[in-house]
């Protein structure tokens, strides 16, 4: 709500005229005020120079002051930020909701800018309160969801359906400043447009608008991780009806594919975790048939997906022949929804089992001409020439081969009917106050989601 009353008293500077001022005595750090991210590459200081002499002059939203957490050096802290004016490309969002994605898990343990302030996280739900001169894709007083990966629509890779490898990635500008003067940044490489703030500044082409009155929490499990499970399994290598899916991992992104799978019309929906809450939460969300892979050996685990998968067997009382239909040993999908644990699970939550190639069991479990679909950060791999006999389909995916702006519309209208459940999939909502215990909620795995919630 600070954003919002600080946005009240811009009113007077929201006829055009540019309001930014830096605090008294703060330093400048016009070296640092673009940053050309993931390139290997310092921008020279006179292209740096000409982008930000792009900024606006007048900017309805320049001095708001808002709360953050910001990660600086070997810190990450809740912040009062003061706006800077936009550049033109770019889009101010009142943040509604975030869900705290396990990306962000590194910013708890230590920061990887260290010479630079970046706000914490990623995504959001919310409602754009100003657009640069230039962004055509929404206006003032849209909802819109801040989603994982941008979508330019005009790149080869956009053009080509892989939206989620949208080469868009434009310079970071300093968005604002703390209270010193030090430059912020609300954007970062890979993880894009940050999250865990009051307001958000991405380019138009992270914004995705949105038509739905929806609750802010329940949307904001299609900002990422929820989103990409149910991606894999509707969108990226759509699950046939009556056809067996397996799913490793049962955190947000497994358990979104497991809906997915259900929302499909799969027949056996197994699912893998050593998380016993969440193995009781999978089977209320679609699955038929929940391991625990500290019960099983490494290979017995894949045995133990056989088993639930077997072959057909015709069988007239005097012999038995294999069944020439449509069930084959093995399922049709695997979905790899792991991640490794940068950071220790709360009391009481399960470990994995160590030293498992759980590549290699999710490849297994997949019967020839199938489709493995990675999509967490899975441990070993596979022998290369298993890989070119048995004609299956590997697939990897940033946010699965979604094209947001025609995806994202499809999945809330999946939760407006009902068929993809939001609700059951936020595990603890918090208040802007509380970032760091949603991070811990979330990493920790006390909670399948956490949410941070600003209205
Ligand atoms: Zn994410
Ligand atoms: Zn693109």
């Amino acid at each position: 709500m600070l954003g919002q009353q600080a946005l009240a008293q811009q009113a007077g500077s929201a006829a055009g005229q540019s309001s930014y001022t830096p605090p008294a005595g703060a330093q400048t750090f016009q070296e640092h005020e673009v940053i050309f991210w993931g390139r290997g590459e310092d921008v020279s200081e006179q292209a740096a120079a000409e982008i930000a002499a792009e900024r606006q002059t007048s900017s309805r939203t320049a001095g708001m002051q808002f709360r953050a957490q910001v990660s600086y050096q070997d810190s990450l802290s809740m912040e009062t930020l003061t706006l800077k004016p936009i550049h033109p490309l770019q889009v101010v969002i009142q943040n509604e909701a975030v869900q705290v994605c396990y990306s962000a898990a590194y910013q708890l343990n230590r920061s990887r800018f260290q010479d630079n302030a970046v706000v914490a996280g990623h995504g959001g739900v919310g409602r754009v309160i100003e657009v640069g001169s230039a962004v055509k894709r929404v206006q003032v007083g849209d909802r819109v969801i801040l989603s994982a990966t941008p979508n330019c629509g005009l790149c080869g890779q956009c053009l080509r359906g892989n939206g989620d490898n949208c080469v868009v990635r434009l310079p970071a500008l300093s968005s604002a400043t703390m209270s010193d003067g030090t430059p912020v940044y609300l954007t970062a490489p890979v993880m894009g447009p940050a999250g865990h703030s009051e307001i958000l500044i991405a380019d138009e082409e992270w914004v995705v608008p949105v038509f739905t009155d929806l609750p802010a929490d329940e949307l904001s499990m299609l900002i990422c991780a929820p989103a990409v499970g149910l991606g894999i399994t509707t969108v990226k290598h759509p699950i046939e009806v009556g056809s067996d899916a397996v799913i490793y991992g049962l955190g947000p992104l497994g358990m979104g594919a497991v809906q997915g799978a259900r929302i499909q019309g799969a027949e056996k929906i197994i699912g893998i975790d050593p998380i016993s809450y969440r193995r009781e939460l999978a089977m209320q969300m679609g699955a038929t048939h929940v391991l625990d892979p500290n019960d099983y050996s490494e290979s017995g685990l894949v045995d133990a997906v056989m088993a639930l998968t077997p072959d057909e067997v015709a069988d007239n009382g005097s012999y038995k022949r294999h069944y020439l239909g449509e069930r084959q040993h093995g399922a049709l999908y695997a979905i790899e929804a792991t991640a490794t644990s940068q950071y220790p699970h709360a009391p009481g939550v399960e470990m994995a089992p160590e030293d498992v190639n759980i590549f290699e069991q999710v490849y297994a479990s997949v019967r020839p001409g199938g489709y493995v679909t990675s999509a967490g950060f899975p441990r070993g791999d596979v022998n290369s020439r298993l890989v070119a006999w048995s004609n299956k389909t590997i697939s990897g995916g940033n946010f699965p081969g979604l094209n947001v702006l025609s995806d994202l519309p499809k999945f809330i209208n999946l939760v407006e009917r009902g068929m993809f459940d939001a609700r059951a999939m936020i595990g603890r909502v918090y208040g802007p106050d509380q970032m760091r215990e949603a991070m811990e909620g979330a990493m920790s795995r006390e909670y399948l989601t956490t949410v941070i919630d600003f209205t």
